[in-house]
């Protein structure tokens, strides 16, 4: 499995040159599977470049939304492949509510978009699971999916691909002032010993107590959980869109500490964009 990031960026794109290490734009990676599979995950502005390349090539395309938050689907009317007559694009929605499978294409409507989705020449398939559903195989994996602790809730996923796990939790608030959809003991069930977990790291303690009940997680609480589920490597994701390259290396410095304290195996990363994963 080659899990490449092509958007790390939470809640709105980070533009200049402050942001350009990690990189600036919001939610996307892409996912190749042993048998040569292309998954998606999140079509924030990332997919375009990822487009681009995908372009090049007429392979099925499989893109697994969290939800429907802008910064995670506002890149797909830029998505090359989507313009492609016959190319097939099936989309799975995250596990919204209000359940709105068909958002990431109704925003392209209406005073929000100059062109409509009727315009759009690939054969696209919204695959509208029944929320019952929790397991599935595409290609070579199984994918295995959650539901977020998040404003208008979402799906977290986890691709296992011949004993190889990808697990993709964002935008998740570990510890909500709301209603728990997913317990902290369950996710670490749901991640246990996965070869690389993509985790929501958003806010310090400094942000709160403003952005508690904002949807994301602290540091310290991804920290946590990595280090008590026993994954191999983790990489934060959805970097604070006003955090510098230079705020976010001090950050992942006290990170660094921290696991020493911890005497942690674990290998945490802050995701930037371009990154390789070879899984
Ligand atoms: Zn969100």
């Amino acid at each position: 499995m080659q899990v490449t990031f092509y958007g790390v960026r939470g809640s709105t794109p980070a533009p200049g040159a402050e942001f350009s290490r990690y990189g600036g734009n919001t939610a996307c990676v892409h996912v190749k599977l042993s048998d040569g599979t292309h998954l998606i995950l999140d079509s924030g502005t990332g997919i375009k470049k990822l487009g681009n390349i995908l372009a090049r090539h007429s392979d099925d395309i499989h893109l697994l939304l969290s939800h429907n938050h802008w910064d995670h689907i506002q890149g797909f009317p830029f998505f090359l492949p989507a313009f492609q007559p016959r190319r097939k694009i099936f989309i799975t929605p995250g596990l919204t509510t209000p359940f709105e499978p068909e958002a990431i294409l109704n925003q392209m409507s209406g005073s929000w978009f100059p062109i409509s989705k009727n315009e759009l020449l690939a054969d696209i398939k919204i695959l509208e699971k029944d929320e019952s559903i929790l397991s599935w195989k595409i290609g070579s994996a199984t994918i295995t999916r959650r539901k977020m602790n998040h404003p208008g809730g979402g799906s977290s996923y986890l691709i296992n691909d011949g004993g190889t796990k990808l697990a993709y939790v964002t935008d998740n608030e570990l510890f909500p002032p709301y209603r728990i959809e997913t317990e902290f003991s369950e996710w670490q069930s749901f991640i246990k010993n996965a070869d690389l977990l993509i985790h929501d790291a958003q806010y310090t303690d400094k942000d709160m107590p403003l952005k508690h009940g904002w949807g994301h997680s602290l540091l310290e609480q991804a920290v946590e959980l990595a280090t008590s589920s026993g994954v191999k490597r983790c990489a934060f994701y959805s970097h604070d869109h006003t955090r510098t390259d230079d705020a976010l290396d001090e950050l992942m410095m006290h990170v660094k500490e921290r696991l020493d304290q911890l005497k942690s195996p674990v290998d945490i990363m802050a995701a930037h964009e371009g990154q390789v994963v070879i899984l």
